[in-house]
């Protein structure tokens, strides 16, 4: 109703597929694209995003990172990139991780790490367009996007212009959050995009000496995550080495099974397409 057909100046989520898709560089190829989405900041999304980039890898994936989160890029830290991005015959070249997983993310186009980027929302988002676009991805089997936190938008524009196949939703235990979840998997309904699973991040924190699991937020079992009507593909406890991973830029050395399930099931996604 009210609805005019201008969708690309249009800001209502209302699943209309009239906006044409993203093409892609002739130079790239991407099978499957998965976004990593949360209602909220600060509960885990980028160290998930990274985690399974690096999982997939290890498991024999061709593996990119478009890291969509512009105001608050994580991705070059995880990773430990510290080289800025080159262009190449109108191309972007992303950094390639000594595991071989392309990254690009906005500290890659700062002078300085801490330059701030202030811009508008449509700004921001044409940036992610071309982080899908204009950059040399070549043959990927999946690309994994960090999404910005909530439902703005950049998570509108990249629900309508690249095609993505998949979301991950990565919680917290607590009511607060669950409430803000609901809305990102409202929205990826009304948008039409899969729900691949959730992820509780920061379940549990497990006992040094008897390596008993304490339940920081006091949520034991998960049944509440299934009011979503989504399964909880991994939980994955607060984990100090995981902090460190990240802060050192070494997440590639991370070897524990965290995110193993979600993993096989992306994988399964992709076979079933
Ligand atoms: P988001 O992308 O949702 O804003 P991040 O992934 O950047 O959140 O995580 C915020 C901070 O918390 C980072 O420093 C990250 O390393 C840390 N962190 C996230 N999850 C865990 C965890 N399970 N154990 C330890 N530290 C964590």
């Amino acid at each position: 109703m009210g609805c005019n057909h201008d969708c690309a100046n249009c800001h209502s989520n209302c699943g209309s597929s009239e906006i044409e898709k993203l093409k892609l560089n002739d130079r790239s190829s991407i099978k499957h694209i998965v976004g990593v989405l949360s209602g909220k900041g600060g509960v885990g999304k980028s160290l998930v995003t990274s985690l399974l980039a690096v999982k997939l890898s290890k498991m024999g994936l061709n593996v990119g990172v478009l890291d969509a989160d512009i105001t608050g890029p994580s991705m070059a830290k995880s990773f430990g990139i510290f080289d800025k991005a080159y262009q190449q015959d109108d191309l972007i070249l992303p950094y390639i991780t000594k595991l071989g997983i392309k990254v690009i993310s906005t500290n890659m186009l700062l002078a300085n790490d801490d330059d701030p980027i202030i811009w508008r929302g449509s700004l921001i988002s044409n940036l992610v367009q071309q982080y899908y676009k204009d950059v040399r991805w070549e043959e990927l089997d999946v690309l994994l996007i960090d999404m910005p936190p909530g439902t703005g938008d950049v998570t509108l524009t990249t629900f309508q212009q690249i095609p993505v196949d998949g979301i991950v939703i990565v919680t917290t235990p607590q009511e607060l959050v669950s409430m803000i979840v609901k809305k990102s998997i409202n929205m990826a309904d009304q948008m039409g995009v899969p729900v691949v699973g959730l992820v509780e991040n920061m379940s549990y924190v497990v006992c040094p000496n008897c390596q008993e699991r304490i339940y920081i937020y006091g949520n034991k079992d998960t049944d509440y995550l299934s009011q979503f009507g989504y399964p909880c593909l991994s939980k994955i406890p607060f984990d100090g080495r995981l902090t460190k991973l990240v802060d050192n830029g070494e997440v590639e050395d991370f070897n524990l099974d965290y995110v193993d399930d979600l993993a096989k099931k992306i994988i399964e996604d992709m076979e079933d397409k």
